[in-house]
């Protein structure tokens, strides 16, 4: 096959591996000679224990062991030329053991993808190049014995790099035979390549923007990228909010200092919440990445193939792609020399991972940053409460962009008080008369408007007007939605269905009538009053499929479609300058959320979703429906007071010792028993009391706001403390004996995206 390893004759020296599954701590094994100067921290290897050959990492290369070297095995083989796990990695696998509580196999988990757990090889490919220069007479003479063979030559003599042999045969339509006697005869010689599965950027779709020249900057960009060039080239760790109001030009700075951290020869990580929902950011990028030569950059999403992520994955182990774009996970990509980080839209609970491990995608990417010393930047128009709270203690650094691009003005955003629409027009309202008489006057203006859904699915429940009944689901007490394609109801928890009722299973009445606006009422509705305009919906059904979104999002910006309606999914990183009214159809859904951040999602929500209209030349207008029009945070976002906002958040979060004062960490209790689940976490609470000290505070246990999932029911203990892992420490300890009956699970959830 390819490759091979020089001998060498010096003598064996031993490596500490740890498996990646399995036993704990680090065993020793002799390195092969042919190794003995090229292991490293951060190999991938095979070793022999008992009968199996488990995957291990190196973690240390010439340990001195306890036991005479001859009694140890030696390692089967080393899986890929270049260590894998760089040691920041390493390092960071431990801290997150240590804060998050998660076990070091779960964090491998994450950080090696599967295709390279399974021990899969990067695929390569046969080439085929000439043994030795053949003359123009040699290969006329061949030509009259064996064409075949003379073609062939002749072919590869007009190559600049050898072709891959598959090719070629296919190509010049001969047999494999041809190359064995070329072979024989001493002219042909075979090689061997890596196949080139790496998806890198330019693999995204539609190139809108390709070759993209960079603007000039304004005067507040240019002073944002001077200090964190400045900051950049101290070599030091240092974390930086980037809070810029929407349209303000935030991407234009990263991509100045991507150049910066390129020129210097360093790799970059750039997170996103979701690499389907950001496709103009990530078009952006590919953009001006296309203008500088040599520079490859790897879109990590989850759409990559196992070929594809291995390919990926060491292109970058390699050092050969030194930029990465992705999701949270992207943040454990294997880049050498990481220099800078960019988490964009910082604030987005898409971060939070909410299965094991769970941790926190951006707070990794500060970890990160400070141990290989470089350059974080956290990014929003809307930061949340914990990266501003680091901002104000001097932890981080903070810039502001003020301005929106060309000095466009911020929407003018009014509200409409829903009750009192419902009053006039008896009856339940999906648009309000003002929002009507604007999408009219907006498309006889021939302008464009999107319009905004909390939720998906049409008229989400059914509810009884006579007696207030609402159906829930029996195994998960949440609301069933109604599905009017198929007149059913589901529960969008655990998937159960069955037919919607016609009567009130409460009371019997006929008037169990829809409630909510989901995302095919509105187009139903917008579809009547507007009969000859192009409406398009997308929600979570349409996002599944990719493609679909892209192309509708392009004829969108083509001018090809007149209203866009969609959940706030949408809400992200999309730019269309020709929109100029934007309607949020139901502001306070996310208000009534039993959550302590529920205001803080709101604000960011209404902020996020003004944020998208009058981008183009055009002033814009945002119409948000509410019934709760006076809520602070409605009217911080009226008024566009970002900053007035945060203060007030604050000081209601520091009242009740709610983070970023104090860390909560979510202690789980589920299973099919809820007497025993309260019993449980009661014995729990009672045995963990005087240990935690006076640094944590217990609350609970109680039941989850989500009582039951698929047929588990949920308890929680929160702590609120400062000293997390001394925390998580003593809660893992404890836990060692402390019995619990089988079918009583736990999880603990530090720092959690949205608790209950
Ligand atoms: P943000 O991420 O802060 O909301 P963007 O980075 O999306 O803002 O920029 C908003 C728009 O302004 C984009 O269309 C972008 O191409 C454009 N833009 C950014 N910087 C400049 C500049 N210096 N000159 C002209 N246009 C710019
Ligand atoms: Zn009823
Ligand atoms: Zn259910």
């Amino acid at each position: 096959g390819c490759g091979g390893m020089a001998e060498d004759a010096s003598i064996e020296k031993v490596a500490a591996v740890r498996l990646l599954t399995g036993l704990d701590r680090p065993l020793h094994y002799r390195i092969p000679k042919a190794w003995s100067d090229s292991l490293e921290t951060g190999h991938l290897v095979r070793i022999p224990l008992r009968n199996r050959h488990p995957l291990g990492v190196v973690l240390e290369v010439d340990v001195v062991p306890e036991v005479p070297r001859d009694k140890l095995r030696l390692i089967t083989e080393v899986l890929y030329p270049r260590p894998v796990l760089t040691a920041d990695l390493l390092q960071l696998t431990d801290w997150m053991s240590r804060y998050y509580g998660s076990r070091w196999e779960t964090i491998l988990e994450t950080m090696i993808p599967a295709p390279a757990r399974k021990g899969m090889r990067p695929k390569t490919s046969l080439t085929l190049h000439l043994a030795r220069p053949v003359s123009d007479a040699e290969l006329a003479a061949l030509a009259q014995r064996a064409p075949k063979q003379a073609k062939l030559l002749s072919f590869l003599r007009d190559q600049p790099l050898p072709p891959t042999k598959s090719d070629v045969l296919k190509r010049l339509g001969i047999a494999s035979t041809t190359c064995e006697s070329l072979i024989k005869k001493g002219l042909l010689a075979q090689g061997c390549l890596a196949a080139e599965r790496v998806a890198y950027a330019d693999d995204l779709g539609a190139s809108e923007q390709v070759g993209e020249i960079p603007p000039e900057l304004t005067t507040e960009q240019k002073a944002a990228v001077e200090a964190l060039s400045n900051q950049f080239d101290t070599g030091d760790f240092v974390c930086t909010l980037l809070q810029g109001v929407t349209g303000s030009g935030k991407t234009e700075v990263y991509l100045h200092l991507m150049q910066r951290a390129l020129e210097a020869g360093g790799g970059i990580i750039f997170l996103v919440p979701e690499v389907a929902l950001t496709p103009q950011t990530i078009g952006r990028l590919r953009a001006r990445l296309a203008r500088l030569p040599g520079v490859k950059a790897v879109v990590w999403h989850s759409h990559l193939s196992d070929g594809e992520r291995l390919d990926a994955w060491l292109a970058l182990a390699r050092g050969e792609a030194r930029v990465v774009v992705g999701a949270r996970s992207a943040i454990f990509a294997p880049l050498k020399n990481l220099r800078l980080i960019i988490v964009d839209e910082e604030h987005e609970p898409a971060y939070k991972q909410e299965e094991s491990p769970r941790y926190q995608g951006r707070d990794v990417a500060v970890y990160r940053a400070r141990l290989v010393g470089g350059l974080c930047i956290l990014g929003s128009a809307t930061p949340s409460l914990e990266t501003v709270r680091n901002a104000l203690t001097g932890r981080y650094q903070r810039l502001q962009l003020t301005q929106r691009i060309d000095n466009r003005r911020m929407p003018t955003m009014q509200l409409v008080d829903m009750r009192g629409e419902v009053l006039s027009r008896r009856g339940p309202v999906t648009l309000s008369r003002i929002l009507e008489d604007k999408l009219k006057a907006r498309y006889s203006a021939r302008e464009q408007a999107i319009l905004f859904i909390n939720r998906r699915g049409f008229a989400p429940h059914l509810l009884c007007r006579d007696c207030g009944h609402v159906e829930g689901c029996t195994d998960c007490s949440i609301t069933l939605t109604y599905h009017r394609t198929d007149e059913t109801l589901k529960c969008h928890l655990c998937g159960a269905m069955r037919p919607a009722p016609k009567r009130c299973p409460a009371c019997g009445s006929i008037k169990i009538q829809m409630q909510g606006h989901g995302t095919q009422r509105v187009e139903a509705v917008v579809q009547r009053i507007l009969p000859t305009a192009k409406i398009v919906r997308i929600d979570a059904d349409t996002m599944a499929r990719r493609h679909q979104f892209r192309q509708i999002l392009t004829a969108f910006r083509q001018g090809r479609i007149d209203v866009l309606i969609g959940t706030q999914m949408i809400a992200k990183g999309l730019d269309f300058p020709n929109v100029t009214l934007v309607g949020l159809v139901e502001a306070d859904l996310s208000l009534h959320q039993p959550d302590f951040r529920s205001a803080e999602r709101t604000f960011q929500l209404l902020v996020q979703v003004a944020g998208r209209a009058g981008r183009g030349d055009r002033a814009g207008e945002v119409i948000v429906q509410t019934y709760t029009p006076h809520a602070g945070p409605i009217q911080f976002a009226r008024r566009n007071d970002v900053d007035g906002f945060l203060q007030a958040e604050l000081e209601t979060r520091e009242a009740f010792g709610y983070p970023p004062f104090r860390h909560l960490v979510q202690h789980l209790f589920r299973g099919p028993n809820p007497e025993k689940l309260a019993f449980v976490a009661e014995q729990w609470v009672r045995r963990i009391e005087g240990k935690t000290g006076p640094s944590v505070e217990i609350r609970g246990p109680a039941p989850c706001a989500t009582e039951k999932i698929k047929g588990h029911y949920r308890f929680q203990v929160w702590y609120f403390t400062n000293q997390v892992s001394r925390l998580v420490t003593l809660l893992k300890r404890e836990q060692e004996d402390f019995l619990v009956p089988e079918d009583v699970i736990q999880a603990i959830d530090v720092d959690p995206a949205s608790p209950g």
